[in-house]
């Protein structure tokens, strides 16, 4: 697999390359330069496998010659340990549980097939790879859980002192082993700054062989591809699928998966109060701007990150996005309603996110009253206790161990002051 970026389709890089550096040089996104399509060897057996053998055979599809199959095989195993189970709340509402993995939420499958992928890219050099990363809480704890034990990779988390929640902190800083946890006298601002400037400074970079762990690595979309696969194929008939989003990647990860051959229904997009992408669909005008708190948080995006990717694969044809995804948009107070309407009607405890997403397959079967909705829940609800006890009460929510747990955890950190030189002196001192 060859990949090009938005921004010079001409110059190409292979798979590890792209997977190393997570961004082109030029502010780009990587994209493959071909989606290979499925066969019908693939369709005849698909729906009688079990998921981690049907995703091994999506994946060495799209991946051919990237890897020994072998090899391949093993980091999908290893990555897709934990299930994604469709639950049937009635025949048209259906939710597809994103949060069984380490850290609850649905990005765990990235990060953990991004990880593997990484140490695999790196196992023959004597140095381990470095992931350096600056965290404002979430993101952090789930890139730390999916390198913890994986051999030949470390990560250092800078994270602001005193401004994550008590057990987003114990995500970052109890699990010891090849995670280290730093913690910066200063703002996450501050945090990005002094990661920046590390990987700026080729000496630091070189001499800790530095990778970023970005969101928008292209590595992270392909596990995110395989839970359609598996969701679609306990219907009969393609279902349509709500995604709750804010940078768009588990919705891009969606129309890589229909490139391959995946049938869809139809793609729903639901946000918060950040709705430049359902703007642009019914306007054909995308007007990026600055995002604004809600209580389904981590779809606050402004300026989403794989709206380009989203472009790309549509060929800059407004026309055929708008025809292919509808978009909807709803506020807080319609969000809490849709947490207790969710509860009253069917017994189901719904996140911020996936009550965001519920809204928009209500809004959808308005019109089309025969079809059938899988919604993803990106997220357990206990993740959000604040607003899940205001709503609910604190009764209602089942508190997973993975979770409970971490209150007995002990907290290690390095305190650091919010200063460049403090974490490349650190680095030099501590080199792997
Ligand atoms: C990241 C995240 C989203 C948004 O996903 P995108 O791929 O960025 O659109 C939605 N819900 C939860 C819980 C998340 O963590």
């Amino acid at each position: 697999m060859r990949l090009y970026s938005t921004n010079s389709p001409d110059s190409l890089v292979d798979f590890g390359e792209a997977v190393l550096r997570s961004l082109p040089a030029d502010n780009g996104l990587y994209m493959p330069e071909t989606i290979p399509q499925l066969g019908d060897d693939f369709w005849a057996t698909w729906k009688t496998l079990d998921f981690q053998e049907m995703a091994c055979r999506v994946v060495s599809t799209l991946l051919q010659g990237v890897m020994p199959e072998d090899d391949l095989r093993a980091i999908v195993c290893d990555a897709l340990n934990f299930p994604a189970p469709v639950v049937k709340l009635d025949e048209q509402h259906h939710v597809l549980e994103l949060f069984h993995g380490p850290t609850l939420a649905f990005k765990d499958f990235g990060a953990r097939f991004m990880a593997r992928v990484m140490a695999w890219l790196n196992k023959d050099s004597d140095q381990p790879l470095t992931v350096l990363v600056a965290t404002s809480g979430d993101t952090g704890g789930a890139v730390a859980h999916a390198f913890h034990n994986v051999p030949g990779t470390r990560v250092i988390i800078l994270y602001p002192s005193g401004k994550v929640s008590g057990l987003q902190e114990k995500q970052l800083t109890a699990l010891g082993g090849n995670i280290t946890a730093l913690e910066i006298d200063g703002s996450f601002d501050d945090c990005q700054r002094m990661v920046k400037s590390a990987f700026l400074d080729k000496e630091t970079a070189k001499a800790c062989n530095l990778t970023s762990a970005n969101s928008i690595n292209i590595s992270r979309l392909i596990p995110q591809m395989l839970y359609y696969f598996e969701a679609a194929r306990q219907f009969d008939k393609p279902p349509v699928f709500v995604i709750p989003s804010g940078n768009f990647g588990n919705l891009t990860a969606l129309l890589l998966a229909t490139r391959m051959g995946l049938q869809v229904g139809h793609i729903v997009a639901a946000t918060n109060a950040n709705d430049v992408v359902p703007q642009y669909l019914s306007s054909s005008s995308y007007e990026p701007r600055a995002s604004v708190a809600t209580i389904s948080n981590a779809m606050d995006v402004g300026a989403p990150s794989n709206f380009a990717r989203m472009v790309e694969i549509f060929g800059d044809d407004w026309k055929s996005m708008a025809a292919a995804i509808s978009g909807y948009a709803f506020d807080d107070r319609q969000t809490r309603a849709a947490i207790h309407e969710v509860k009253d009607r069917f017994g189901y405890v719904i996140d911020p996110h996936g009550a965001v997403g519920y809204l928009a397959a209500e809004a959808w079967l308005t019109q089309h009253p025969d079809d059938t909705t899988v919604i993803l829940e990106t997220a357990h609800p206990a993740k959000f206790p604040e607003t899940m006890h205001e709503e609910l009460g604190a009764d209602a929510i089942d508190v997973p161990e993975r979770l409970a747990c971490l209150a007995d955890e002990e907290k290690v950190s390095i305190p650091m002051a919010a200063e460049e030189a403090a974490l490349k002196a650190w680095l030099a001192a501590n080199p792997a």
